[in-house]
């Protein structure tokens, strides 16, 4: 079977789907959350446009209260799952963008538009693989379940309630990733920090509010603070902005100044990549005399988060063989004269180490400064052995098609693939190539997407034969 030319003689009708799939803002919205949509219009429409693109298809198709899709194929006891979302992260700043970031464009052989490879160039390319299985006729032991998620990007409730609904087949895969195969996650622990308002009306340096991140998985990429003083902060901003190489500005109206300080998003597992907005204004802020609580605000920002990505400050550095480095991303900052400060972190932690223990030694270390832990939010670590029969269909795969050594891999980011007992991540960046998940001007290789489309056909066969 020459799975690369199956899936070439689908690239225009691909692109033609992409492009549609791509348009729909599907950015969690709670405002327009409704039954039979929990996260919103632009999420449930991502969903429809895919179960009804699987229905003209000719598949049978499943909606779970809007909170996830399943599209099936074939009988048998047994499951293969592919699991794949359609919502996406907040494109940040529009004007940052090269063009915007719902209107996709196709420039150089890659297709720009949030979402482009996270995930709904992937989810749409694994689609197009299933179909391309049925549509050779091959006979299957095995039946093939696509579950589409709503809520990846967020708080997982998708999978949750998939899980009280149906049941999730042991093996498969999740195409939200990189190429070769990822047998091995992060766990994560996403702690939400805060501090009771207090400080001197009467100081020279009044902090009003700040604000930075939207959410705990990426790196804020703009942070804004409101402060009320008489000193001349503008211009030793601009020459702050000057030595740090960073962009912002500044907005003076009698005694208030807005700074607005501009880093660079990238994704939360890799916060060492980006450059947080929020810590950056902190530090600008924190030589200055803010009293109370808004100083202690700013030097947990300075001290212990700023630059900080692997929590040596915090105490809880540590590091495993198969997973590397523990990683902290300061992920939402905020402080408000009235309600205090709200600090959400997203730390991942190597996939052998107790979580119990990171926990306990984060808790220490925020009672020394005076902070409390109001809410924390864990999700384990996943590793599946090399040896697994599923892993090495997919390596096979993987070397037949590309002729490279199909490497295991571990993540710091969390697939669904940790939803299987056996599901591994598997693409869809090649080695090689960048990943523009969660930035500004998100782009996929359009030759790369077609390569998986036929990875992805030729291991749906191979799995579920
Ligand atoms: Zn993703």
């Amino acid at each position: 079977m020459n799975w690369l030319h199956l899936a070439e003689q689908h690239r225009e009708d691909f692109l033609k789907d992409l492009t549609h799939f791509l348009s729909i803002n599907s950015v969690e919205d709670m405002t327009t959350a409704a039954d039979g949509q929990p996260f919103g219009t632009g999420v449930a429409q991502a969903l429809d446009f895919l179960l009804d693109k699987a229905v003209r298809d000719g598949f049978l198709t499943q909606n779970f209260e809007g909170y996830a899709g399943a599209i099936n194929y074939g009988q048998g006891d047994e499951q293969i799952g592919i699991l794949a979302h359609v919502d996406v992260v907040p494109a940040g700043d529009p004007d940052e963008w090269s063009t915007p970031p719902f209107s996709p464009e196709i420039r150089n052989g890659r297709i720009y538009a949030r979402g482009a490879i996270d995930d709904k160039g992937p989810a749409l390319a694994a689609y197009y693989a299933m179909k391309i299985v049925r549509d050779t006729d091959l006979p299957l032991s095995k039946q093939i379940r696509f579950i589409i998620g709503t809520d990846e990007e967020s708080g997982w409730l998708c999978m949750k309630r998939y899980g009280e609904l149906a049941s999730f087949p042991e093996t498969g895969f999740s195409p939200d990733a990189d190429f070769p195969i990822i047998h091995a996650e992060k766990g994560q622990i996403n702690p939400t920090i805060t501090l009771e308002p207090e400080q001197d009306a009467t100081g020279s340096f009044l902090l009003r509010s700040f604000t930075s991140g939207e959410r705990v998985n990426m790196v804020p990429d703009s942070a804004v603070a409101v402060i009320e003083t008489t000193h001349d902060l503008p211009s030793h901003f601009s020459a702050f902005l000057k030595k740090y190489d960073l962009r912002g500005i500044d907005i003076t109206s009698g005694s208030t100044v807005t700074l607005i300080l501009n880093g660079q998003s990238a994704h939360g597992m890799a916060p060492q990549t980006g450059r947080n907005a929020g810590t950056w204004l902190a530090h600008f802020l924190s030589k200055y005399p803010f009293t109370g609580s808004a100083k202690s605000f700013l030097s947990f920002l300075t001290d212990t988060l700023h630059e900080d990505h692997h929590g040596e400050q915090l105490g809880i550095a540590c590091s495993d063989d198969v997973t590397g480095k523990l990683t902290v991303n300061p992920g939402v900052l905020t402080y408000d004269e009235e309600k205090g400060a709200v600090v959400k972190l997203n730390i991942r932690y190597p996939a052998t180490v107790s979580p119990e223990e990171r926990l306990n030694l984060l808790c220490d270390k925020l009672q020394t400064l005076g902070l409390h832990l109001a809410d924390v939010r864990t999700s384990k670590s996943h590793y599946v052995p090399h040896d697994h029969p599923a892993v090495q269909t997919l390596q096979s795969v993987y070397r037949d098609q590309t002729g490279q050594e199909p490497t295991l891999l571990s993540s710091g980011g969390a697939t669904y693939a940790r939803s299987l007992k056996y599901g591994v991540a598997f693409g869809a960046v090649f080695p090689g190539e960048v990943m523009t998940a969660h930035q500004t001007d998100e782009y996929a290789n359009i030759d790369s997407l077609l390569k998986a489309m036929s990875l992805y056909a030729q291991a749906i066969y191979e799995l579920a034969k």
